[in-house]
C-alpha cells in the first residue's frame, strides 16, 4: 500500500510520470531496437494531442462517424425488480461497431495519419480489437495488418470475415500455441522491422509507455460525457460506478471522469470464470502478483515458472493474465475497489438485462451489470451507474449453444 496522499485535482498531470509510471507500475520494458520507435510515438503523441487541429478533428469524427455522445439510459424496470436503488447504464454499446474499443482505435489511427504513417499494425485475440482497428484504418485510408493465431482464426470466423471485408490483412500466426501471446510476439516483430512506415496500435491500457496513458486519454471521453450527462439527468453524481476490467480500457476511461469526486465509489470487475483455481479465471488484480510482461510492470497471474499463466473467462475480451498498470496503482492507493463476478452470475445478468430493458449486453459488460445488481441488492438505496462497454450480438450464438434459453 502506498501511503502518499494523491491529489486528484492534478492527477492527470502527475500520472503517469514522464517515463510512464503510475507509482511503481507501468514503464517501458522493451528491446533496444524498439526504444527509438516507441519514443517517436511518445513525442508525437505529446505534441499532437495538444494541437487544436487534432482535437477538433477527433471531436468531429466522434460526433459524425462514431455516434457520440452515447446516451445514459435509466434502467427503470431492472431497478424496480430489485428495490429502491436506481441503476443507470452508459451506453458504449451504441458506439459504431458496438463497443468502446473504437474510441481509442480512432485516436490511434488519427495519430498515425498525423505522423505521416501509411500503415497500422496490431494483434488480436477474439478479434474485437482487430475489427475496431480495421474500421479505423478504412476510415483514414491506412493499410492495416492484423496478426492473429490460427486457433483464434478458426474460432472467430465472423470477426475474421469483418476484418477482411473492411480491407485489413489478417496474418495467420502458426507457431507455439497459435493464440494471442504468439500474435503479440509476431506483431511486435513486424513492427520492429517496419516502424518507419507504420505504428503499432495496442488494444487496451496495456503494453509499454505511452500506450496505457494514450489509450486512457482516448477513452476518457466516456467518463467526461457520463459525468455531465448523469448530473444533467439527476442533478447529482452517482453514488457508485461500475465497469468490467479485462486489460482495463473501458474502465480507465470511465473512471477517469470520477476519480476526483470523493463521494463516488468506484468498482472494477474482473472475471472469476469457473472459480478461484489458477487457470479457471482471469482475476489478476485479486489473485496476481507484481511482474513484467508485454513491455510493462503490473500485477499479473503467473504459472510456477513465473511466466504468464493460462487464464479463462466466458468473456473472451476479459481473459488476459494482467491488467493495465494504472489499475494496479488505483487498487494500491485504495481509490478503486476491484472485485470479481463468475460466469454463471454473468450469464444470469446477460438475460436479466436483455429481458428487463431490451438491451443485449456483451458478455464482458454483463460482468459489470451483474455486479451492479449485487450492489443494488446489498445497498437498498442510492444510485449505480454501470458502463455498458459493448453490445452482445457477437455473443448470442455462444450463449444459446452453451446455456440455452432460460424459462421466464
Ligand atoms: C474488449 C472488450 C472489453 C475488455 O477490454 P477493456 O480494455 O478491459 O475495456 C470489455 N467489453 C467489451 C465489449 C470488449 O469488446
Amino acid at each position: 500500500m502506498e501511503e502518499k496522499k494523491i491529489n486528484f485535482e492534478s492527477y492527470f498531470k502527475d500520472y503517469p510520470s514522464t517515463d510512464g509510471y503510475f507509482g511503481k507500475y507501468g514503464g517501458c520494458y522493451i528491446s533496444e531496437e524498439l526504444k527509438a520507435p516507441m519514443q517517436e510515438i511518445t513525442d508525437a503523441y505529446f505534441n499532437i494531442c495538444k494541437s487544436r487541429r487534432f482535437i477538433s478533428e477527433l471531436r468531429r469524427i466522434r460526433k459524425e462517424f462514431q455516434g457520440r455522445p452515447t446516451p445514459i439510459t435509466h434502467l427503470e424496470r431492472l431497478s424496480g425488480q430489485i428495490g429502491n436503488v436506481q441503476i443507470y447504464a452508459k451506453r458504449e454499446d451504441l458506439n459504431h461497431t458496438g463497443a468502446h474499443k473504437l474510441n481509442h482505435c480512432m485516436g490511434e489511427a488519427l495519430l498515425a495519419k498525423y505522423m505521416g504513417k501509411k500503415k497500422i499494425i496490431a494483434e488480436t485475440g477474439a478479434g474485437q480489437h482487430g475489427v475496431a482497428l480495421a474500421t479505423a484504418a478504412a476510415y483514414f485510408g491506412l493499410e492495416c495488418d492484423i496478426y492473429m493465431g490460427s486457433v483464434d482464426i478458426k474460432k472467430q470466423a465472423p470477426n475474421v470475415a469483418r476484418m477482411k471485408i473492411l480491407g485489413a490483412n489478417v496474418i495467420e500466426v502458426t507457431h507455439g500455441l497459435a493464440t494471442l501471446k504468439e500474435a503479440v510476439d509476431a506483431a511486435f516483430e513486424a513492427y520492429s522491422k517496419e516502424y518507419k512506415d507504420c505504428i503499432y496500435c495496442i488494444g487496451s491500457v496495456l503494453g509499454p509507455h505511452p500506450f496505457p496513458m494514450m489509450v486512457r486519454d482516448f477513452q476518457s471521453v466516456v467518463g467526461i460525457e457520463a459525468r455531465e450527462q448523469f448530473l444533467e439527468m439527476t442533478g447529482e453524481l452517482p453514488d457508485h460506478i461500475v465497469a468490467c476490467v479485462g486489460g482495463g480500457s473501458n474502465a480507465a476511461g470511465f473512471f477517469s471522469g470520477f476519480l476526483k469526486d470523493e463521494t463516488v465509489n468506484i468498482y472494477g470487475i474482473e472475471p472469476l470464470g469457473r472459480g478461484e483455481k489458477l487457470g479457471d479465471h482471469a482475476a489478476s488484480l485479486k489473485y496476481g502478483t507484481e511482474g513484467i510482461m508485454h513491455g510493462f510492470n503490473s500485477i499479473m497471474l503467473k504459472d510456477e515458472n513465473g511466466d504468464p499463466a493460462p487464464v479463462y473467462s466466458v468473456a473472451s475480451g476479459l481473459d488476459y493474465p494482467s491488467s493495465g498498470p494504472e489499475h494496479a496503482f488505483l487498487r494500491d492507493i485504495g481509490r478503486v475497489k476491484y472485485d470479481v463476478i463468475n460466469d454463471d452470475e454473468t450469464i444470469d445478468a446477460f438475460f436479466r438485462l436483455s429481458r428487463a430493458e431490451g438491451i443485449i449486453p456483451a458478455i464482458e459488460s454483463a460482468h459489470a451489470v451483474a455486479y451492479a445488481i449485487k450492489l443494488a441488492e446489498k445497498l437498498g438505496h442510492g444510485s449505480v451507474l454501470v458502463n455498458l462497454s459493448g453490445r452482445g450480438d457477437k455473443d448470442m450464438d455462444y450463449v444459446i449453444e452453451n446455456y440455452g434459453i432460460p424459462q421466464k
